[in-house]
């Protein structure tokens, strides 16, 4: 049987690693918001440029990956958090776990030094995107490197041992954070993302009110998991690694 846990003692620090901007505001803004709010210092590492994301052919690609940029810094002062936005780069929808690309993010555990480390579940089963799949990988590909010393030791870093690991988009949830009163900063973060609204959020040009507001609904529900537990009305669930 699945045992459930509920609400992490608040970390000191925490590192979110997502593909895209956007992403981490989708699968754990709230309790990101929630943890900055009770002092944890947040850091976010965006793998990708987000140059793939729109739907509009004649897109000037430099200016989509500035936007991109901008967006996500202001979600994360919507989210109030106190860590750094560290942008890796990678082109949108070509990123690769490679060895090059894993010692990057190596050194940014053993820099930032994170209680808990938050990523994409990449055995998240019939997800289509491949930089969903592949940035879970290499999260936890680059922690495993983190932690133990022989990994890049011309990085002349010391080891970090993170004690939790959280993945959002989960195949199998079995941990939960409440997240009252931090819900409308999750989607306010999310509608900094104006460039996402037709092709992610289904926020159409013709009428961005209504199509916030019912966006804002269907955010809300994602965030109801009283069928799981009666008190679960409003939170984030993941699968919980532990014991790294
Ligand atoms: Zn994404």
């Amino acid at each position: 049987m699945c045992v459930v846990t509920k609400n992490l003692e608040i970390p000191r620090r925490a590192l979110a690693i997502g593909a895209h901007p956007d992403d981490i505001e989708f699968g754990a803004g709230a309790t990101l918001a929630k943890w900055s709010e009770q002092g944890c210092e947040v850091s976010l590492l965006i793998c990708t440029d987000g140059s793939k994301g729109t739907w509009n052919p004649e897109v000037n690609i430099k200016d989509l990956i500035t936007t991109r940029k901008s967006e996500q810094l202001l979600a994360a002062k919507e989210l109030n958090l106190s860590g750094k936005v560290i942008f890796l780069g990678e082109v949108d929808g070509e990123l690769e776990n490679s060895t090059n690309l894993r010692k990057r993010v190596t050194l940014i555990i053993r820099n930032l030094q994170p209680d808990i480390v938050l990523t994409h579940d990449p055995w998240k089963k019939y997800r289509l995107h491949p930089d969903h799949r592949n940035v879970g990988c290499l999260a936890l590909d680059a922690l495993v490197a983190a932690r133990d010393p022989l990994f890049f030791p011309e990085q002349n870093m010391p080891p970090h041992r993170p004690k939790e690991l959280l993945l959002f988009e989960a195949e199998d949830e079995d941990h939960f954070e409440q997240c009252e009163g931090f819900e409308k900063s999750k989607i306010q973060a999310l509608l900094c993302h104006q460039s996402q609204f037709e092709s992610t959020m289904g926020i159409g040009s013709s009428d961005i009110d209504s199509g916030a507001n019912s966006f804002r609904e269907v955010e809300l529900s994602k965030l109801d998991y009283s069928h799981i537990e009666n008190d679960l009305l409003l939170a984030e669930g993941f699968k919980r690694i532990s014991e790294l």
